[in-house]
Protein backbone atom coordinates (compact mmCIF):
# COMPACT_ATOMS: atom_id res chain seq x y z
CA UNK A 1 0.00 0.00 0.00
CA UNK A 2 1.37 3.05 -0.65
CA UNK A 3 2.28 5.63 2.25
CA UNK A 4 -0.09 8.52 2.66
CA UNK A 5 1.08 10.13 5.64
CA UNK A 6 4.56 10.12 7.88
CA UNK A 7 3.84 10.44 11.59
CA UNK A 8 7.05 12.38 13.23
CA UNK A 9 7.66 11.94 16.96
CA UNK A 10 9.93 14.50 18.57
CA UNK A 11 13.21 13.63 20.01
CA UNK A 12 14.53 15.54 23.09
CA UNK A 13 12.74 18.87 22.67
CA UNK A 14 9.59 17.58 24.37
CA UNK A 15 11.47 17.86 27.69
CA UNK A 16 11.94 21.58 26.77
CA UNK A 17 8.87 22.82 29.04
CA UNK A 18 7.98 26.96 27.86
CA UNK A 19 10.45 26.42 24.87
CA UNK A 20 9.11 23.53 23.42
CA UNK A 21 6.42 25.62 20.97
CA UNK A 22 9.73 27.29 19.67
CA UNK A 23 11.66 24.29 18.82
CA UNK A 24 8.56 22.24 17.37
CA UNK A 25 8.28 25.64 15.17
CA UNK A 26 11.71 25.59 13.91
CA UNK A 27 11.81 21.66 13.18
CA UNK A 28 8.44 22.28 11.23
CA UNK A 29 9.92 24.92 9.74
CA UNK A 30 13.72 23.21 8.87
CA UNK A 31 11.41 19.81 7.84
CA UNK A 32 9.71 22.00 5.20
CA UNK A 33 12.87 23.40 3.84
CA UNK A 34 14.41 19.87 3.64
CA UNK A 35 11.13 18.92 1.33
CA UNK A 36 10.99 21.64 -0.43
CA UNK A 37 11.43 19.96 -3.74
CA UNK A 38 7.78 18.48 -2.47
CA UNK A 39 5.39 21.09 -2.39
CA UNK A 40 2.63 19.02 -2.23
CA UNK A 41 3.07 17.26 1.06
CA UNK A 42 1.71 19.53 4.18
CA UNK A 43 3.06 19.76 7.22
CA UNK A 44 1.02 19.55 10.66
CA UNK A 45 2.77 20.00 13.97
CA UNK A 46 1.22 19.35 17.34
CA UNK A 47 2.05 19.25 20.95
CA UNK A 48 3.24 15.65 20.50
CA UNK A 49 4.16 14.81 17.19
CA UNK A 50 4.35 16.47 13.37
CA UNK A 51 1.94 14.76 10.63
CA UNK A 52 3.85 14.82 7.00
CA UNK A 53 0.75 14.66 4.88
CA UNK A 54 2.17 13.38 1.51
CA UNK A 55 -0.51 14.04 -1.12
CA UNK A 56 0.92 11.77 -3.71
CA UNK A 57 4.37 12.45 -2.72
CA UNK A 58 6.59 9.43 -2.92
CA UNK A 59 7.61 8.17 0.34
CA UNK A 60 10.79 7.03 -1.04
CA UNK A 61 12.09 10.28 -1.99
CA UNK A 62 11.12 11.89 1.20
CA UNK A 63 12.24 9.06 3.96
CA UNK A 64 16.00 9.44 3.14
CA UNK A 65 15.50 13.10 3.15
CA UNK A 66 14.02 13.02 6.78
CA UNK A 67 16.54 11.35 8.04
CA UNK A 68 18.86 13.69 7.96
CA UNK A 69 16.58 16.12 9.92
CA UNK A 70 17.98 16.73 13.76
CA UNK A 71 15.60 16.99 16.46
CA UNK A 72 13.62 14.18 15.37
CA UNK A 73 13.87 10.91 17.44
CA UNK A 74 11.93 8.38 14.78
CA UNK A 75 9.12 8.75 12.24
CA UNK A 76 6.54 6.30 10.88
CA UNK A 77 5.35 6.01 7.60
CA UNK A 78 1.95 5.21 7.51
CA UNK A 79 -1.63 4.74 5.23
CA UNK A 80 -4.75 6.62 5.78
CA UNK A 81 -8.10 4.57 5.77
CA UNK A 82 -11.60 4.94 5.87
CA UNK A 83 -12.93 4.86 9.37
CA UNK A 84 -14.65 1.86 8.87
CA UNK A 85 -13.94 -1.72 10.72
CA UNK A 86 -15.01 -3.54 6.96
CA UNK A 87 -12.07 -1.37 5.69
CA UNK A 88 -9.40 -1.31 8.29
CA UNK A 89 -10.06 -5.51 8.47
CA UNK A 90 -9.30 -5.55 4.31
CA UNK A 91 -6.47 -2.49 4.89
CA UNK A 92 -4.82 -4.80 7.25
CA UNK A 93 -5.17 -8.01 5.34
CA UNK A 94 -3.84 -6.39 2.40
CA UNK A 95 -0.74 -5.03 4.34
CA UNK A 96 0.18 -8.27 5.95
CA UNK A 97 -0.06 -10.05 2.35
CA UNK A 98 2.79 -6.91 1.52
CA UNK A 99 5.31 -8.06 4.33
CA UNK A 100 4.79 -11.51 5.46
CA UNK A 101 7.19 -13.92 4.50
CA UNK A 102 6.00 -16.95 6.41
CA UNK A 103 7.85 -16.72 9.36
CA UNK A 104 6.93 -13.42 11.30
CA UNK A 105 5.30 -13.23 14.49
CA UNK A 106 3.39 -10.32 14.62
CA UNK A 107 0.88 -7.82 16.68
CA UNK A 108 -1.82 -5.08 16.39
CA UNK A 109 -1.69 -2.26 18.49
CA UNK A 110 -4.50 -0.36 18.09
CA UNK A 111 -5.22 3.10 19.79
CA UNK A 112 -8.32 5.25 19.33
CA UNK A 113 -8.27 9.01 20.41
CA UNK A 114 -11.75 9.01 18.37
CA UNK A 115 -13.98 7.73 21.27
CA UNK A 116 -16.85 8.00 19.14
CA UNK A 117 -15.44 5.12 17.12
CA UNK A 118 -18.09 2.11 17.41
CA UNK A 119 -14.73 -0.48 18.63
CA UNK A 120 -12.54 0.36 21.52
CA UNK A 121 -9.27 -0.08 21.15
CA UNK A 122 -9.00 -3.66 22.76
CA UNK A 123 -11.90 -4.58 20.35
CA UNK A 124 -10.06 -3.37 17.30
CA UNK A 125 -7.12 -5.23 18.57
CA UNK A 126 -9.46 -8.64 18.70
CA UNK A 127 -11.32 -7.71 15.20
CA UNK A 128 -8.19 -7.03 13.34
CA UNK A 129 -6.14 -9.53 14.35
CA UNK A 130 -8.49 -12.12 13.41
CA UNK A 131 -8.51 -10.35 10.27
CA UNK A 132 -4.86 -11.71 10.03
CA UNK A 133 -5.52 -15.00 10.77
CA UNK A 134 -8.30 -15.22 8.36
CA UNK A 135 -5.91 -15.01 5.84
CA UNK A 136 -2.78 -16.58 7.65
CA UNK A 137 -4.17 -19.21 9.90
CA UNK A 138 -0.49 -20.76 10.61
CA UNK A 139 0.34 -16.94 11.85
CA UNK A 140 2.00 -16.33 15.33
CA UNK A 141 0.26 -13.65 17.39
CA UNK A 142 3.62 -12.38 20.27
CA UNK A 143 2.77 -9.63 22.86
CA UNK A 144 6.68 -9.15 23.75
CA UNK A 145 8.58 -7.76 20.72
CA UNK A 146 6.64 -9.06 18.07
CA UNK A 147 8.58 -9.22 14.73
CA UNK A 148 5.55 -7.07 12.98
CA UNK A 149 3.98 -4.45 14.85
CA UNK A 150 0.91 -2.75 13.12
CA UNK A 151 -0.51 0.02 14.55
CA UNK A 152 -3.99 1.47 14.00
CA UNK A 153 -4.61 4.75 14.81
CA UNK A 154 -7.99 5.81 15.15
CA UNK A 155 -8.33 9.62 14.87
CA UNK A 156 -10.68 12.25 14.05
CA UNK A 157 -10.05 12.42 10.43
CA UNK A 158 -9.20 9.26 9.62
CA UNK A 159 -7.77 5.62 10.68
CA UNK A 160 -3.88 5.67 9.86
CA UNK A 161 -1.82 2.23 9.74
CA UNK A 162 2.09 1.92 10.03
CA UNK A 163 4.12 -0.97 10.86
CA UNK A 164 7.60 0.35 10.15
CA UNK A 165 9.70 2.83 12.61
CA UNK A 166 12.44 4.13 11.13
CA UNK A 167 15.58 5.70 13.59
CA UNK A 168 15.74 9.31 13.23
CA UNK A 169 18.79 11.96 13.55
CA UNK A 170 18.28 12.54 17.09
CA UNK A 171 19.46 16.15 18.56
CA UNK A 172 17.75 19.45 18.30
CA UNK A 173 16.78 21.09 15.46
CA UNK A 174 19.32 23.35 14.12
CA UNK A 175 18.37 27.27 14.71
CA UNK A 176 17.14 26.28 18.45
CA UNK A 177 20.49 26.98 19.79
CA UNK A 178 21.49 30.23 18.07
CA UNK A 179 23.98 30.35 15.08
CA UNK A 180 27.85 29.28 14.96
CA UNK A 181 31.15 30.12 13.16
CA UNK A 182 32.47 27.21 11.95
CA UNK A 183 36.20 27.44 10.90
CA UNK A 184 36.18 24.90 7.71
CA UNK A 185 39.21 23.96 6.10
CA UNK A 186 39.21 21.11 3.34
CA UNK A 187 40.30 18.38 6.57
CA UNK A 188 38.53 15.79 8.12
CA UNK A 189 37.97 16.73 11.44
CA UNK A 190 35.86 20.54 10.77
CA UNK A 191 32.97 19.31 8.54
CA UNK A 192 32.71 16.32 11.33
CA UNK A 193 32.76 19.07 13.94
CA UNK A 194 30.20 21.49 12.18
CA UNK A 195 27.53 18.12 11.60
CA UNK A 196 28.36 17.90 15.40
CA UNK A 197 27.37 21.19 15.84
CA UNK A 198 24.40 21.20 14.22
CA UNK A 199 23.11 18.09 15.67
CA UNK A 200 22.85 19.94 19.12
CA UNK A 201 20.89 22.64 17.63
CA UNK A 202 23.38 25.41 16.27
CA UNK A 203 22.87 26.47 12.95
CA UNK A 204 26.21 27.10 10.65
CA UNK A 205 28.19 29.77 8.87
CA UNK A 206 31.26 28.16 6.67
CA UNK A 207 34.17 30.64 7.33
CA UNK A 208 37.25 29.30 5.06
CA UNK A 209 40.34 30.49 4.48
CA UNK A 210 41.90 31.03 0.97
CA UNK A 211 45.27 32.15 -0.02
CA UNK A 212 45.03 32.25 -4.04
CA UNK A 213 47.63 31.81 -5.72
CA UNK A 214 49.16 29.47 -2.93
CA UNK A 215 45.77 27.33 -2.58
CA UNK A 216 44.24 26.58 -5.61
CA UNK A 217 40.47 27.18 -7.53
CA UNK A 218 40.32 22.98 -6.36
CA UNK A 219 40.92 23.23 -2.77
CA UNK A 220 38.35 26.23 -2.33
CA UNK A 221 35.71 24.24 -4.12
CA UNK A 222 36.24 21.49 -1.77
CA UNK A 223 35.86 23.57 1.09
CA UNK A 224 32.34 24.32 -0.86
CA UNK A 225 31.76 20.90 -1.86
CA UNK A 226 32.21 19.44 1.88
CA UNK A 227 29.80 22.38 3.14
CA UNK A 228 27.00 21.30 0.43
CA UNK A 229 27.56 17.58 2.46
CA UNK A 230 26.36 19.33 5.54
CA UNK A 231 23.36 21.73 4.07
CA UNK A 232 21.17 18.62 4.03
CA UNK A 233 21.02 18.88 7.34
CA UNK A 234 19.40 22.30 7.81
CA UNK A 235 18.88 23.41 3.97
CA UNK A 236 20.95 25.58 3.38
CA UNK A 237 24.51 27.16 4.52
CA UNK A 238 26.31 30.57 3.71
CA UNK A 239 29.86 29.93 2.57
CA UNK A 240 32.15 32.88 3.58
CA UNK A 241 35.90 33.12 1.73
CA UNK A 242 38.24 34.74 3.58
CA UNK A 243 41.49 35.82 2.02
CA UNK A 244 44.28 34.76 3.66
CA UNK A 245 47.38 35.64 1.36
CA UNK A 246 48.65 38.93 2.78
CA UNK A 247 48.71 37.77 6.44
CA UNK A 248 50.31 34.82 5.45
CA UNK A 249 53.25 36.51 3.43
CA UNK A 250 53.77 39.11 5.91
CA UNK A 251 53.87 36.45 8.75
CA UNK A 252 56.28 34.45 6.35
CA UNK A 253 58.50 37.54 5.85
CA UNK A 254 58.17 39.31 9.44
CA UNK A 255 58.39 36.37 12.60
CA UNK A 256 60.78 33.60 13.19
CA UNK A 257 59.54 30.30 11.78
CA UNK A 258 58.85 28.63 15.12
CA UNK A 259 55.94 30.99 15.57
CA UNK A 260 54.50 31.04 11.94
CA UNK A 261 51.66 28.55 12.81
CA UNK A 262 50.71 30.22 16.22
CA UNK A 263 50.73 33.73 14.96
CA UNK A 264 48.52 32.32 11.72
CA UNK A 265 46.10 30.68 13.67
CA UNK A 266 45.35 33.59 16.09
CA UNK A 267 45.02 35.95 13.10
CA UNK A 268 42.50 33.10 11.70
CA UNK A 269 40.60 32.92 14.84
CA UNK A 270 40.43 37.28 15.21
CA UNK A 271 38.93 36.99 11.42
CA UNK A 272 36.53 34.39 12.10
CA UNK A 273 35.44 36.62 15.22
CA UNK A 274 34.80 39.07 13.95
CA UNK A 275 33.16 37.98 10.97
CA UNK A 276 31.24 35.95 14.04
CA UNK A 277 30.29 39.48 15.45
CA UNK A 278 28.96 41.23 12.12
CA UNK A 279 26.88 37.85 11.35
CA UNK A 280 25.52 37.87 14.82
CA UNK A 281 26.84 34.54 15.60
CA UNK A 282 27.06 33.63 19.14
CA UNK A 283 30.34 31.13 19.15
CA UNK A 284 33.18 29.67 17.16
CA UNK A 285 33.32 26.12 16.13
CA UNK A 286 36.70 24.49 15.00
CA UNK A 287 37.63 21.13 14.32
CA UNK A 288 40.68 20.84 16.58
CA UNK A 289 41.33 17.46 18.14
CA UNK A 290 43.74 17.20 21.50
CA UNK A 291 47.76 16.70 20.49
CA UNK A 292 46.55 16.05 16.65
CA UNK A 293 49.15 18.20 15.38
CA UNK A 294 51.27 20.81 17.12
CA UNK A 295 48.52 23.80 16.80
CA UNK A 296 46.29 21.62 18.82
CA UNK A 297 47.85 20.85 22.02
CA UNK A 298 47.03 22.70 24.98
CA UNK A 299 49.70 24.89 24.96
CA UNK A 300 48.82 25.80 21.58
CA UNK A 301 45.42 26.41 22.54
CA UNK A 302 45.77 28.96 24.92
CA UNK A 303 48.21 30.76 22.98
CA UNK A 304 45.87 31.11 19.93
CA UNK A 305 42.30 30.88 22.07
CA UNK A 306 44.02 33.86 23.62
CA UNK A 307 43.00 36.88 21.04
CA UNK A 308 39.29 36.41 22.28
CA UNK A 309 36.88 35.61 24.81
CA UNK A 310 34.32 34.01 22.56
CA UNK A 311 33.25 30.51 23.41
CA UNK A 312 34.94 28.17 20.64
CA UNK A 313 33.01 25.05 20.29
CA UNK A 314 35.45 21.67 19.82
CA UNK A 315 33.02 19.27 19.40
CA UNK A 316 36.04 16.34 18.05
CA UNK A 317 38.59 17.23 20.81
CA UNK A 318 38.66 14.17 22.42
CA UNK A 319 37.55 12.07 19.74
CA UNK A 320 40.57 9.97 18.01
CA UNK A 321 41.16 10.47 14.50
CA UNK A 322 39.56 6.89 13.81
CA UNK A 323 36.53 7.92 15.68
CA UNK A 324 36.66 11.42 13.29
CA UNK A 325 36.78 9.18 10.52
CA UNK A 326 34.27 6.73 11.14
CA UNK A 327 31.57 9.79 11.19
CA UNK A 328 33.12 11.41 8.16
CA UNK A 329 32.41 8.34 6.64
CA UNK A 330 28.92 8.40 8.02
CA UNK A 331 28.30 12.10 6.32
CA UNK A 332 29.89 11.28 3.19
CA UNK A 333 32.33 13.82 3.73
CA UNK A 334 36.04 11.51 3.85
CA UNK A 335 36.17 10.99 0.44
CA UNK A 336 35.85 14.63 -0.29
CA UNK A 337 38.25 15.67 2.80
CA UNK A 338 41.06 13.08 1.59
CA UNK A 339 41.30 14.52 -2.18
CA UNK A 340 44.65 16.28 -1.99
CA UNK A 341 44.58 19.88 -2.42
CA UNK A 342 46.85 21.91 -0.35
CA UNK A 343 45.11 24.34 2.02
CA UNK A 344 46.66 27.32 3.47
CA UNK A 345 48.11 25.88 6.21
CA UNK A 346 49.84 23.24 4.28
CA UNK A 347 51.45 25.35 1.86
CA UNK A 348 52.69 27.62 4.46
CA UNK A 349 53.29 24.96 7.40
CA UNK A 350 56.59 25.31 9.18
CA UNK A 351 58.55 22.81 9.53
CA UNK A 352 59.19 23.26 13.65
CA UNK A 353 56.34 24.64 14.51
CA UNK A 354 56.41 25.08 18.67
CA UNK A 355 54.23 22.93 19.92
CA UNK A 356 54.70 25.24 23.62
CA UNK A 357 54.67 28.85 22.29
CA UNK A 358 55.16 31.35 24.76
CA UNK A 359 52.15 34.14 24.97
CA UNK A 360 54.31 36.71 25.74
CA UNK A 361 56.78 36.03 22.74
CA UNK A 362 53.54 35.41 20.47
CA UNK A 363 52.72 39.50 21.57
CA UNK A 364 55.73 40.96 21.16
CA UNK A 365 56.59 38.99 17.73
CA UNK A 366 52.99 40.30 16.74
CA UNK A 367 54.28 44.37 17.44
CA UNK A 368 56.11 43.72 13.44
CA UNK A 369 52.68 43.31 11.93
CA UNK A 370 49.97 45.60 10.72
CA UNK A 371 47.15 43.67 12.69
CA UNK A 372 44.46 45.65 12.66
CA UNK A 373 44.91 47.13 8.77
CA UNK A 374 45.56 43.17 7.83
CA UNK A 375 42.07 42.42 9.32
CA UNK A 376 40.25 45.16 7.55
CA UNK A 377 41.32 44.23 4.32
CA UNK A 378 41.21 40.77 4.55
CA UNK A 379 37.18 41.45 5.88
CA UNK A 380 36.91 43.92 2.54
CA UNK A 381 37.90 40.86 0.75
CA UNK A 382 35.37 38.68 1.85
CA UNK A 383 33.21 36.75 -0.34
CA UNK A 384 29.59 35.04 0.39
CA UNK A 385 27.92 32.15 -1.42
CA UNK A 386 25.03 30.41 -0.23
CA UNK A 387 25.60 26.71 -0.51
CA UNK A 388 22.35 24.80 -1.78
CA UNK A 389 18.70 26.05 -2.10
CA UNK A 390 16.74 27.25 0.63
CA UNK A 391 12.89 26.99 0.76
CA UNK A 392 11.11 29.40 -1.00
CA UNK A 393 9.20 31.39 1.33
CA UNK A 394 5.96 30.38 2.48
CA UNK A 395 3.18 31.33 5.28
CA UNK A 396 3.88 29.01 7.45
CA UNK A 397 0.81 30.29 9.91
CA UNK A 398 -1.53 27.42 8.47
CA UNK A 399 0.50 24.74 9.52
CA UNK A 400 0.93 25.77 13.21
CA UNK A 401 -2.97 26.24 13.93
CA UNK A 402 -2.59 23.42 16.37
CA UNK A 403 -0.04 25.35 18.24
CA UNK A 404 -0.51 28.81 18.08
P1 LIG B 1 40.82 19.60 9.57
O1 LIG B 1 40.77 18.15 9.27
O2 LIG B 1 39.52 20.15 10.00
O3 LIG B 1 41.49 20.37 8.48
P2 LIG B 1 43.29 19.38 10.87
O4 LIG B 1 43.51 18.25 11.76
O5 LIG B 1 43.87 19.38 9.52
O6 LIG B 1 41.74 19.70 10.82
P3 LIG B 1 44.41 21.94 11.35
O7 LIG B 1 44.74 22.08 9.93
O8 LIG B 1 45.46 22.13 12.38
O9 LIG B 1 43.77 20.58 11.73
O10 LIG B 1 43.24 22.91 11.69
C1 LIG B 1 42.60 22.94 12.93
C2 LIG B 1 41.29 23.65 12.76
O11 LIG B 1 41.49 25.00 12.32
C3 LIG B 1 40.44 23.02 11.65
O12 LIG B 1 39.71 21.93 12.11
C4 LIG B 1 39.58 24.18 11.26
O13 LIG B 1 38.51 24.34 12.17
C5 LIG B 1 40.53 25.37 11.39
N1 LIG B 1 41.15 25.65 10.07
C6 LIG B 1 42.32 25.21 9.61
N2 LIG B 1 42.56 25.66 8.35
C7 LIG B 1 41.49 26.38 8.00
C8 LIG B 1 41.10 27.10 6.82
N3 LIG B 1 41.85 27.15 5.74
N4 LIG B 1 39.91 27.73 6.84
C9 LIG B 1 39.11 27.68 7.92
N5 LIG B 1 39.42 27.02 9.04
C10 LIG B 1 40.59 26.38 9.10
MG1 LIG C 1 43.55 20.97 8.06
Amino acid sequence: MKYTEIMVRYGELSTKGKNRKTFIMQLAQNTRRALSEFPAVRIHADRDRMHLILNGEDSQLIIPKLEKIFGIQNFSPSVQVEKNVEVLKQSVQEIMKEIYTGKETFKINAKRSDHQFELDSNELNQVLGNAVFDVFPEIKAQMKKPDILLRVEIRQDGAYLSYETLKGAMGLPVGTSGKGMLMLSGGIDSPVAGYLAMKRGVEIEAVHFASPPYTSEQALQKAKDLTAKLAPYVGSIQFIEVPFTEIQEEIKKSLPQGYWMTVTRRMMLRLTDAIRAQRKGLVIINGESLGQVASQTLHSMVAINEVTATPIIRPVVTMDKLEIIELAEKIDTFELSVQPFEDCCTIFAPPQPKTRPRVDKVEEYEKRLDIDGMIARSLAGINISQIDSSTPKETLEEEFSDLL
